[in-house]
């Protein structure tokens, strides 16, 4: 009896534990003293069953009186389990939270921190606005996940389009930089010239196919060149390893050679089909994700060039 109790005991410690917290433990990587990255095991950028949802990578910068969270996961379950993260790091709270754009992977998990004032590009903070429960929805569906308790948080500080603002946040100088145009309408990237480290959100990723298909790859890529005169040392990408100059310089090589193929089927009167026979398929083949992306990110790309075009 007294063993079948112990058995019954861990099971349901187990299971509580499971429920609690299913996901895979948050890499956190310390950049200095007061900044990590929060960075996902899971090499892919959609929250299905297998990930549970928890994808992103998050930025911690801790100031004087408390902590900026750039990007906070796909649902509250995320929010959570970054937030357990932070509290090993420092007693101090997450008083600003920075989302980097309107992929419900990078900012449904706000809902986890009630206190935090919220801020993103105004392009952002609209479609989260209009669309909130839409990628609550698709999330559900992602991951089989019930999600009751997730609403989005539509930020109440924005920062318009094609703009830079400089903002001093617990004694943490930081510039937030929104592009006209590059992964999605309202991309805002956060650069913490001190630190010399530039979050990008999904302007940036690290062994995952990017997905052109909410993007601008011709601006896109005048954004890389940006990125690439900034003194930055860190450059958290919003999927995969951290990355540095060099990576970033691999990977404006990789997305410009994508539109430059397709510019050049497309001046030359071929079809749509040609574009793969033309692509050097050897290092897209090496990311996640690459087969399920290829034909979209193709599609996509290749009606911008009709229009660059026209
Ligand atoms: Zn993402």
């Amino acid at each position: 009896m007294k063993r079948y109790l112990v058995l019954l005991t861990t099971l349901a410690i187990w299971i509580g534990g499971a429920q609690a917290d299913p996901l895979a433990a948050v890499q956190v990587h310390k950049i200095n003293d007061h900044a990590y990255a929060l960075l996902a095991p899971a090499p892919v950028e959609v929250p299905n069953k297998e990930n549970g949802g928890y994808v992103h990578n998050s930025l911690v910068l801790i100031g004087d009186k408390g902590v900026i969270l750039v990007d906070t996961g796909s649902h509250r379950q995320v929010g959570e389990h970054i937030k357990e993260a932070i509290a090993q790091l420092t007693p101090k709270p997450v008083t600003h939270i920075l989302i980097t754009h309107q992929h419900g992977d990078h900012h449904l998990g706000s809902v986890a921190f009630p206190d935090a004032r919220v801020i993103s590009s105004s392009d952002c903070a609209k479609q989260i606005e209009n669309n909130g429960r839409g990628m609550v929805a698709f999330t559900r569906r992602m991951t089989g996940l019930s999600l009751t308790d997730t609403q989005a948080v539509v930020p109440m500080e924005t920062v318009v389009s094609n703009s830079r603002q400089e903002m001093q946040i617990h004694g943490i100088r930081l510039e937030l930089m929104v592009p006209q145009a590059s992964h999605s309408d309202g991309d805002l990237m956060v650069w913490v010239p001190e630190d010399r480290i530039l979050a990008t959100g999904d302007i940036l990723v690290n062994t995952v196919t990017p997905n052109f298909s909410d993007g601008n790859l011709k601006q896109w890529i005048t954004v890389l060149d940006d990125i690439l005169k900034l003194p930055a040392q860190t450059f958290m990408p919003g999927h995969g390893p951290l990355m540095q100059h060099k990576d970033v310089v691999d990977f404006r090589a990789l997305v410009a050679d994508f539109y430059h193929v397709v510019e050049g089927v497309y001046k030359s009167g071929g079809v749509e089909s040609d574009v793969r026979k033309k692509l050097d398929l050897s290092k897209w083949r090496k990311l996640s994700r690459y087969e399920q992306l290829m034909g979209s990110n193709i599609n996509r790309v290749w009606l911008q060039v009709e229009a660059d075009n026209f």
